[in-house]
């Protein structure tokens, strides 16, 4: 099918963007890489009378690394920050994540900010971006704010974004060298989203876990992070029972909808699975253990 008609802005300059969007509030949607929203118009599942293409809005094609961490625009392409020199070093995690998106050709037009503003349950991103505790600027025109990744999911395909508000850049603080990071997750054929996914940071400190940072993904709720596994971890000696228990825990904290493709039950256990093969990963690169098989 194809979509239904709409009015075409693509303007040049952010504050004409804005000023768009202020003028058309609802009636206007934000077109950036097009892979989420394209399937929504050509299925006619919405119908904005008009699309503000933001591609050609020079400020926001930002990709920058300081002192700070790394600062991702608004129109930089998930492939873009994938091959992004030093990726690896600057940010593993998000390294590791980025090939789990869809396939290249997806990744070529899709931005990394879209996928953080279509709030999608299953996408990797909003996960990653919970778990490095990544801010958030939303601007809209003659005002800005900054929101935690936290505060910004608010439920399946929600976010805190109003109408009239752009998602300018997000910014993921420095990595904390000597963290350890794995993202695991499992789907029906490899680079379909995932039926449940989950994503693991731990800081070392004198042997112990000083602090653990666990989000679910892939649930049909927004990632969230298992607060209890974390606080049972942080502060405590790595062992085979430490993992057990913090599996457990995830598995009773995590909050999992059935669907067409998986059960409740079934996302469940398979976050606990999956959690402690990330958290061994995770303690492995961050020294805290030698072994290589949990359960
Ligand atoms: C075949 C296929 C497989 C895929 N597999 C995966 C996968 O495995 N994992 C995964 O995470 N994703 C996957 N995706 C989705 C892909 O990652 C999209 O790129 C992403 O969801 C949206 O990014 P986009 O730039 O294309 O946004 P668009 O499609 O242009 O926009 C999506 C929504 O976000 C809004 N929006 C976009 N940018 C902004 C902004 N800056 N501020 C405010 N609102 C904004 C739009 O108005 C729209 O509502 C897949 C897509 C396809 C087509």
């Amino acid at each position: 099918m194809k979509p239904p008609p709409f009015d075409y802005y693509d303007p040049t300059v952010l504050a004409d963007a804005l000023q768009l969007l202020a003028e058309h509030g609802r009636d206007i949607k934000i077109l950036a890489g097009g892979q989420s929203l394209l399937q929504l118009l050509n299925y006619r599942l919405i119908r904005p009378p008009a699309l503000l293409d933001i591609n050609r809005v020079a400020e926001l094609h930002l990709l920058e690394q300081d002192a700070e961490g790394l600062k991702v625009g608004a129109t930089i392409r998930q492939s873009e920050l994938e091959k992004f020199p030093g990726l690896a070093e600057i940010n593993p995690l998000l390294a590791e994540a980025l090939p789990w998106i869809g396939h290249f050709q997806t990744r070529n037009r899709g931005t990394v900010c879209g996928s953080l503003a279509n709030a999608d349950p299953a996408a990797e991103l909003p996960a990653v971006s919970l778990t490095l505790e990544a801010r958030l600027t939303l601007e809209r025109n003659g005002g800005q704010r900054v929101v935690s990744s936290r505060k910004f999911f608010k439920a399946a395909l929600t976010t805190v974004l109003e109408p009239e508000e752009m998602l300018t850049h997000v910014s993921f603080p420095a990595w904390n060298y000597g963290d350890g990071w794995a993202l695991e997750q499992v789907a029906r054929r490899p680079q379909d989203f995932a039926l449940v996914g989950v994503v693991v940071l731990l800081t070392p400190a004198e042997g112990a876990c000083a602090r653990a940072r666990i989000t679910v993904f892939g649930t049909g709720y927004p990632p969230a992070r298992c607060e209890a596994a974390e606080s049972f971890l942080n502060g405590n000696a790595w062992s085979a029972s430490l993992l057990d228990e913090a599996v457990a825990r995830v598995r009773t904290e995590t909050k999992a909808r059935s669907d067409a493709q998986a059960t409740s039950e079934y996302r469940r256990h398979v976050a606990g699975t999956l959690a402690g093969r990330a958290l061994l990963r995770a303690a492995q690169r961050a020294g805290l253990t030698r072994e290589d098989r949990h359960g």
